[in-house]
């Protein structure tokens, strides 16, 4: 067994990103400023959006939008079981109705196929999310986007890098929305951007991040501003601030590599659990995209196994393995169970994979040796537990 304890993810910050926060601390210039500006730009370049806007958070960006989509009571917005709670919570609270629509069993993304069903005629909005970092198939979500005059909010809180059919998420005719928590494939400790090519909806969510406030707020105290402002809207704060984005101007161009990296020990996982019959492992989608290893989590079969999920995580935790849960489907915590309940059965690969996800350790920083140890510690609880 291990010696010592192997998280299930650790971010990797380095000099850079240290001596950045530290000029940031030292200049006098805190929150949103010249840092904010440049990381937006240099993460705007990067996707390939026309338009960037950062804020505190994806979810941040998630509410903001469904906002400025003028989202209202009774109008419903398709998206997956399969994902962070937010993605389902910002539709409740700016009134409107999720509809879960049941996901693939191999890639756990959102089934494109099963959408057109649950489309009716207060259908606003649909927001496939790229579990795990692997691109759903946008062309036939596109498709009834535009059939039934629907805007596709893409939560790409997994999918910094990722690619699909050579297109980069976030360049996409869309709206798409980052997160830079620190599990995330880039982090700014805390962030979120929202990228698409709609000018309109880009500067609704600039205003509604800043109380409503009609122009950039840290210029008012330079010397080429003026202190006086107008509210021209009642709005929020949401705003990233420039210690934040200190970090992310140094991960930014650091993403690749940590995608290679992360595919390298992704593989390494695939060659060596293949063979084993009490997991099923993830599984590439059959079109060309670039999976950006977000997550790495293989379903356990436990009904080949004497222990549930729960333990199976627990018994890793005891070989000095960390492990992460994405996810318990959004139908099946608590408030939704009650206020969002869905007939028995009807989302049944979501299910499947709800009772049997977990998220192996994933991180730039590890080593193939941790994931060897990684590979022992799951074979031996198998051993341990097999029918
Ligand atoms: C992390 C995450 C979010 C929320 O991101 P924050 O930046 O923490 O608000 C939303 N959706 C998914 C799928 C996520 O993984």
């Amino acid at each position: 067994m291990r010696s010592e304890f192997l998280p299930f993810s650790t971010p990797t910050l380095e000099d850079a990103e240290i001596n950045e926060v530290v000029d940031s601390l030292r200049s006098g210039w805190i929150t949103t400023g010249p840092k904010v500006k440049r990381f937006e730009e240099a993460f705007r370049a990067y996707v390939g959006a026309p338009f960037a806007v950062s804020l505190s958070s994806a979810t941040a960006g998630l509410h903001l939008t469904l906002l400025a989509l003028k989202i209202q009571e009774g109008d419903e917005i398709i998206t997956t079981p399969m994902t962070f709670a937010s993605t389902v919570s910002m539709i409740v609270l700016c009134g409107g109705r999720p509809v879960l629509v049941d996901i693939e069993p191999g890639t756990l993304n959102i089934d494109a196929a099963k959408i057109r069903e649950k489309i009716t005629s207060r259908t606003k909005a649909i927001i496939p999310v790229h579990f795990a970092g692997q691109s759903c198939d946008m062309d036939p979500i596109f498709a009834l986007a535009k059939e039934f005059n629907l805007t596709v909010i893409e939560d790409a809180a997994h999918a910094a890098g990722t690619e699909y059919k050579g297109r980069r998420i976030g360049s996409l005719d869309s709206i798409s929305i980052f997160s830079f928590h620190p599990n995330k494939n880039i982090t700014t400790g805390e962030g979120g951007m929202v990228c698409t090519p709609d000018e309109t909806l880009a500067e609704e969510v600039s205003l509604l991040k800043f109380h409503g406030m009609n122009r950039e707020a840290w210029k008012r105290f330079a010397a080429s501003g003026t202190p006086n402002y107008d509210i021209v809207l009642p709005g929020f704060k949401y705003n990233m601030m420039d210690i934040q984005a200190a970090l992310g101007i140094h991960q930014l161009p650091k993403l690749d590599d940590f995608i290679n990296k992360r595919q390298v020990i992704a593989e390494f996982y695939n060659r060596e659990l293949v063979d084993i019959p009490e997991l099923a492992l993830p599984v590439y989608a059959p079109y060309e995209q670039r999976h950006a290893w977000h997550l790495y989590t293989p379903l356990v079969r436990i009904e080949k196994l004497s222990i549930d999920r729960d333990q199976f995580m627990a018994e890793l935790k005891g070989e000095n393995i960390g492990t992460g849960l994405h996810y318990k489907a959004i139908h099946h915590h608590a408030w939704y169970r009650e206020n969002l309940p869905q007939a028995d059965g009807s989302l049944p690969n979501a299910d499947y994979a709800s009772d049997r996800i977990l998220s192996l350790p994933l991180f730039p920083k590890m080593t193939l040796e941790d994931a060897g140890d990684v590979v022992s510690a799951v074979k031996t609880i198998i051993a341990r537990n097999r029918k």
